[in-house]
């Protein structure tokens, strides 16, 4: 990741307050939990869902056995899978749905997020299960891969959280290796300028998400397409030059966001000048 979002419409605490409202089983356990319940919430938001500061509610203090308290678990978790009649079912659609995301927040790769996920698991924060700035719009990509350990082995916050991280910067960059037809590695690199606690956290999150092997994979077919274009281009009666060409497709990738995959990719062709010599004047494989 990759890029900021803008916060939930919906209010966290208010749309909390609904459901408890709604609940017509287990009224003994939500009236022990209720101000608790929304503690954990104003908590969250409070120290921007950081989990080395939000701690999960011990759901036996409001249950006689352990048995009963991971009965009230599976019901806290199945808040999250409303029936369509019920107060949260259309938010959590409204979310999933019409957040305006040309890519994933948490990978960057192209296309609608169609997904939420749970920032802080809701198997370890069943409480937080519709808590809605716990939910950010994920592909199902990252969604299967990411991990329900949101603290690293050093106890740090393990993965970025598209709310609250900022991200103002491209935060990658791919060397490219020659030969440029057939490129023998794109390896992906953290630039300098990430640097400190942050470094560390980008890192975790990337591991997290698998998404060195991912971006490679589309290194290999984005550059056989430039390729193509920079082939066609030649043909053209006024033919621009790769930075011309590159710079244009770079300006509408970093619309999408900073560190979308095509803006990252862009960039670091901008950024290896040997590559745009190849681009402009080398001999381009001619099964395109
Ligand atoms: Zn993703």
């Amino acid at each position: 990741m990759v890029a900021n979002v803008t916060l939930p419409s919906d209010d966290s605490l208010e749309t909390i307050n609904t459901v408890l409202a709604e609940r017509q089983k287990f009224l003994g356990f939500y009236r022990s939990i209720t101000n608790d319940l929304r503690d954990q919430v104003e908590s969250y938001i409070e120290h921007n869902g950081d989990p080395t500061l939000v701690q999960p509610l011990n759901l036996r203090n409001y249950t006689d056995t352990d048995v009963i308290a991971a009965k009230r678990k599976k019901t806290l978790i199945n808040l999250y899978s409303p029936k369509p009649t019920k107060i949260p079912f259309l938010i959590l659609e409204k979310m999933r749905n019409e957040h305006g995301l040309l890519f994933c927040p948490s990978c960057g790769e192209d296309g609608a997020p169609g997904t939420l996920d749970h920032y802080l698991p809701k198997t370890e924060f069943p409480e937080l299960s519709v808590c809605l700035v716990n939910l950010t719009p994920m592909c199902s990509k990252c969604q299967g891969k990411k991990s329900d350990d949101y603290l690293t082995v050093d106890n740090e916050k393990a993965f970025l959280h598209p709310y609250y991280d900022q991200i103002d910067d491209c935060l990658f960059h791919i060397n490219i290796r020659p030969p440029f037809n057939n490129p023998s590695c794109f390896s992906i690199e953290l630039k300098d300028s990430v640097t400190g606690d942050f470094r560390g956290l980008v890192e975790s999150h990337i591991e997290g998400i698998d998404f060195i092997n991912r971006i490679e994979g589309y290194c290999e077919s984005k550059h056989l397409h430039l390729l193509k274009l920079m082939a066609e281009e030649r043909e053209d009666e006024e033919p621009l030059s790769a930075e011309q060409l590159i710079r244009r497709y770079l300006r509408q990738e970093k619309k999408k966001a900073l560190n979308a995959w095509g803006a990252i990719y862009y960039q670091s062709v901008l950024d290896s000048p040997d590559l745009l010599v190849h681009l402009n004047d080398g001999q381009l494989p001619e099964y395109l």
